[in-house]
């Protein structure tokens, strides 16, 4: 979007504001953004996400709400609950969540009582802080307990140890993805331990969910989960916000509702559900599907690249939208290091550990980088290809001020070529 004739209202009341936006405005247009759960919303998002519902007041649910004055909140809660239903192919959603931090949290208590035991991947394989990492609160509430992938090097969990360790610890909950796993799950594994141990099946898609919705990944509700939770910002190219899905489940569906309010949060955004609703409408366009089989077509293409020169891929490459490489391991060059430069160029991605990891949190072996923001910019394989090019040769040249400038220069240009759209349909 043209930003010269932007912000006439803050430009006047508070331009050091509008110098901040307009400078993000203008990083995000000549950059390349690899980090894996950003992405670039519609301009008809942006206009429900800056509307008048920011100012309304509606806590409760639709035809049951604690404020007056409903006549349109209860139209566009609706509408998005539809629409995300619609999208994931279940019976119930609640589209409240203020981000996927608290989705997660809102169903933990839905599903269980204090004490209660939640069996999720291990946090160095690629498991959420919000599954259970110690520094996060929910940890005073309940007891996480592990599994691991079998061998980093395939990315297969280890099931028999999945099985092993809820035969003995029972978990009320069995939790499944992941924010750093470039694999697909054996969802019906999942379901079949947890049938036996007698827990729910939660499955948090906050990555993923626009390929499940763009039916370029498995729907984990194929496979009989319980119930879903999500961002709507990552891959699924929403507004910032938290969903969950529930499959089937009445009384489920009732109890992640109290969960979420009154148990959990206040007042619903409604302008961000407005946002929510107008995102999912577009995901279930055939455009969307084409979108999500592109970000696996140019993830695929990236992986290419970085196995050629040799370079380690966590779970041996990628199904999905991200890869995460072990660029200290293979190398010599750190997760930070990398970052740095890339940076440098114009190339934006995070630092990531490593199952196994021999270093710091702060200086780790691994980069871990996706394509949905790219893919929405209209970047192809082939293009896909030189970035991944590109990525490796500053890496490899990191102290080189010339060959930096030269790669910096590139990346402009390819961004220039493919302006982030104003609209996808
Ligand atoms: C991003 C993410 C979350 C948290 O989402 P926020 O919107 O940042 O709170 C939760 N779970 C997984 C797997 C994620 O990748």
């Amino acid at each position: 979007m043209s930003t010269a004739q932007s912000l006439p209202y803050m430009q006047k009341q508070d331009p050091k504001m509008a110098e901040a936006v307009r400078g993000e405005e203008n990083r995000e247009a000549t950059g390349l953004e690899l980090v894996p759960s950003e992405n670039y919303i519609s301009q008809a998002c942006h206009e429900a996400l800056g509307s008048v519902f920011t100012n309304k007041y509606s806590e409760g649910y639709p035809g049951a709400r604690y404020y007056g004055g409903q006549d349109f909140t209860d139209t566009i809660e609706t509408i998005a609950i539809d629409r995300a239903c619609k999208l994931f192919d279940c019976k119930y959603a609640n589209v409240q969540p203020h981000s996927g931090a608290p989705a997660n949290i809102g169903a933990y208590f839905a599903l269980c009582e204090a004490g209660d035991t939640i069996l999720g991947m291990d946090l160095s394989h690629g498991g959420h802080l919000t599954h259970g990492h110690p520094v996060t609160h929910i940890t005073k509430s309940f007891n996480f307990v592990r599994y691991h992938m079998k061998n980093p090097d395939t990315g297969e969990i280890d099931y028999e140890e999945l099985r092993e360790v809820a035969l003995r610890e029972k978990p009320k909950l069995i939790l499944a993805g992941f924010s750093a796993y470039s694999r697909e799950l054996d969802y019906q594994k999942f379901v079949d331990i947890a049938r036996e141990v007698g827990a729910y099946t939660m499955a948090d898609m906050a990555h993923i969910a626009g390929l499940i919705a763009g039916k370029a990944v498995k729907n984990p509700f194929d496979y009989g989960f319980d119930i879903i939770t999500s961002t709507t910002h990552k891959t699924l190219r929403g507004p910032r916000g938290g969903i969950i899905l529930i499959r089937e489940s009445e009384e489920l569906a009732k109890k992640i509702d109290k969960s979420i309010f009154p148990g959990l949060q206040g007042g619903p955004h409604m302008h961000s559900i407005a946002a929510k609703a107008v995102a999912f409408k577009e995901a279930l366009t055939p455009a969307f599907q084409d979108y999500a089989q592109q970000i696996l077509k140019n993830a695929k293409a990236m992986e290419k690249v970085f196995l050629d020169k040799g370079i380690r891929l966590l779970g041996g490459g990628t199904s999905n939208h991200l890869l995460l490489a072990d660029v200290y391991g293979s190398i010599g060059v750190t997760g930070q290091e990398a970052e740095t430069v890339l940076d440098e160029v114009g190339i934006t991605l995070n630092k990531n550990s490593i199952a196994g990891e021999t270093r710091t949190m702060f200086d780790p072996s691994g980069i871990r980088f996706g394509t949905p923001a790219i893919t929405t910019r209209g970047l192809k394989e082939a293009e896909s290809t030189r970035v991944a090019e590109l990525m490796i040769e500053a890496i490899i040249n990191r102290e080189n001020t010339a060959v930096k400038d030269r790669i910096r220069v590139k990346v402009k240009v390819l961004a220039e070529t493919f302006p982030i759209p104003d609209s996808f349909v």
